[in-house]
């Protein structure tokens, strides 16, 4: 723009100064023409010979506008020519003494510039093609226009490397920022830009230092807040307000099913009324009581609060072993009372007859052998009782020797030698050497062996019992076998559980606890071994009490 505003000004400029020079030129001619012309009547020979000179055209004219003399015009041509009094140089001549104008020249056809003076005879007008002159602008205006594109094409260049070496730095920081930005961290931009690029690379050096030490701190708290709630029991999970679940532990995981990966939609937990319920209450920023449900067949407590930030977060609590163990106690009260109950009435009922002056004192004797015989049987409960609870709270640790199982066998067996034959019934064992000798607690081995062989003789109307031992490499296996009624299968799996009865009444009546087997049970286990019944209606059963072999048996 600035070139082409050049060129036009100088064009201008250069057009006026040489029409200027040109004219003051012409005039001048002019001027020294009208010397010439002394005479009207030599006006066409001195326009000849004085155009054949100075090589321009020379016009002479009278004060009417005639033309007199004409240097490219013949006498016959001069007559035809018009009247110039009209020209626009001729009539400033004439009232002004000089005129100029330059225009398309009706006779020659190209552009002339005319310069005319006043002269006492009219006027004397010189002309010539302005075209000449043209050529010369149209010449200084191409050189003006090379130089100005040259000295485009240098600026052009320098201003490129300028540039370039300012905005390299600038990129190449645009490029960094864009690569923190996406998650580059130990991107650093350059230090070597010089000026306050380099001050801005170094500011956004510090600024990418200060961005990873917060990202790290960050990350290392999420990994912190993660292990925390990880090793919660308590599930949580927390969403956001547009339903989103954005952290869940795996406790929760576990407690709600859910394998889905982070974040994911609300839609995906559990189906269970209560749970939505509590989510949305929270969302919606309403603080709501702690409620129970069922998820996975586990009883769950579940606490949903609000975030003061939005969305909510929720902690589930699996309550069922609390809720399994309430059950178990509730039922345990009730067993005891009710075993207890029946003994109670019964004493209570004969000590208010005894009262009777009236008995006899065979009736009297009869009713205080009933009393004695229900209070021996509280009396077994109770012991049973609290070696059950002696043993099942902890309280109680084996005091492992080494045992000679055969002597143990045949003592227990000698306690019920009197029993057995009352019955008919023959009492063996089979301990072979090498499952003679373990390692446990002399009173727990000798109790097991006992109750099992009580209960087996209760059972039996006519065979044999037998203890036997089933020696193997890590265990040793105690086993009571009969040749009773046997145990229906449906019965079988619950035998070792508190209070359980086949048959409760003959239970009962033969002086049954209800938890022989159970304390079986809990004895082995608190020597690490395990017990296990198999039996045949009819046939007989068997059962095995295994132990771990501390040391060699
Ligand atoms: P109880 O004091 O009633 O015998 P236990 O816990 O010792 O209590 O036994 C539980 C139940 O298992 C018994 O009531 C009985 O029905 C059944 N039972 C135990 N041992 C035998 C056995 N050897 N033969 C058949 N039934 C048995």
């Amino acid at each position: 723009m600035l070139v082409v505003l050049v060129i036009t000004s100088v064009d201008r400029r250069l057009r006026e100064r040489i029409l200027e020079q040109a004219n003051a030129g012409l005039l001048r001619e002019a001027r020294l023409i009208g010397a010439e012309w002394t005479s009207p009547d030599v006006a066409d020979s001195v326009a000849d010979t004085q155009g054949a000179l100075i090589a321009h055209r020379v016009t002479l004219i009278d004060t009417a506008g005639s033309v007199l003399g004409d240097s490219e015009f013949d006498d016959a041509q001069l007559r035809a020519l018009e009247n110039h009094r009209t020209r626009p140089e001729v009539a400033e001549a004439l009232r002004s003494g000089s005129g100029t104008a330059v225009r398309q020249s009706a006779s020659a056809g190209d552009v002339e510039i005319y310069s005319a003076v006043r002269h006492p005879f009219g006027v004397v007008r010189v002309s010539m093609a302005f075209d000449a002159h043209g050529v010369l602008v149209r010449q200084v205006r191409r050189d003006v226009f090379s130089a100005a594109a040259l000295a485009s094409l240098v600026a052009l260049a320098l201003a490129t490397l300028f540039a370039r070496t300012v905005t390299r730095p600038v990129l190449e920081l645009r490029d960094d920022a864009r690569a923190i930005a996406g998650g580059d961290l130990q991107r650093r931009p350059s230090l070597a830009a010089p000026g306050e690029v380099g001050e801005l690379a170094s500011a956004f050096h510090r600024l990418a230092e200060q961005l990873t030490a917060r990202v790290q701190a960050l990350e290392a708290e999420d990994a912190l807040l993660r292990a925390v709630s990880d090793a919660l029991n308590e599930g949580v999970v927390a969403f956001d307000s547009r339903q989103q679940v954005q952290q869940i532990n795996d406790g929760a995981r576990l407690l709600l099913g859910v394998r889905e990966p982070l974040p994911f939609s609300l839609d995906q937990l559990p189906r269970d009324r209560v749970l939505r319920d509590a989510i949305n209450q929270a969302l919606a920023g309403r603080e709501t009581d702690d409620v129970e449900t069922t998820l996975q067949e586990r009883t769950v407590t579940l606490t949903a609060r609000p975030l003061t930030g939005g969305g909510a977060v929720l902690a589930l609590y699996d309550v069922t072993p609390i809720r399994r163990l309430e059950t178990v106690r509730r039922d345990f009260v009730a067993n005891v009372s009710h075993e207890l109950k029946t003994p109670l009435t019964v004493v209570g009922g004969f000590a208010e007859t005894l009262r009777d002056p009236t008995l006899t004192s065979e009736q009297r004797a009869q009713f205080v052998e009933t009393i004695l015989s229900n209070t021996q049987r509280m009396h077994r409960l109770v012991d049973d009782l609290l070696d059950l609870s002696r043993i099942e709270s902890g309280g109680w640790v084996p005091n492992p020797t080494t045992l000679d199982l055969d002597a143990i066998a045949a003592e227990t067996l000698n306690t019920f030698s009197a029993a057995a034959a009352a019955k008919g019934i023959e009492l063996k064992r089979a301990i072979p050497a090498e499952g003679a000798s373990l390692s446990a607690d002399g009173m727990a081995v000798r109790q097991i062996l006992t109750n099992l062989v009580h209960n087996a003789l209760r059972h039996t109307q006519a065979g044999s019992v037998m203890i036997f031992s089933e020696p193997g490499p890590q265990n040793l296996i105690i086993g009571v076998r009969d040749t009773g009624s046997g145990i229906p299968a449906e019965h079988l799996p619950r035998v070792f559980e508190r209070f359980y009865r086949v048959d409760a009444s003959r239970s009962r009546a033969e002086g049954g606890t209800g938890l022989g087997l159970a304390i079986v049970k809990h004895l082995a286990e608190a020597h690490g071994g395990r017990v296990s019944a198999e039996s045949t209606v009819g046939a007989g059963t068997t059962f095995r009490v295994e132990l771990p072999r501390v040391q060699g048996g």
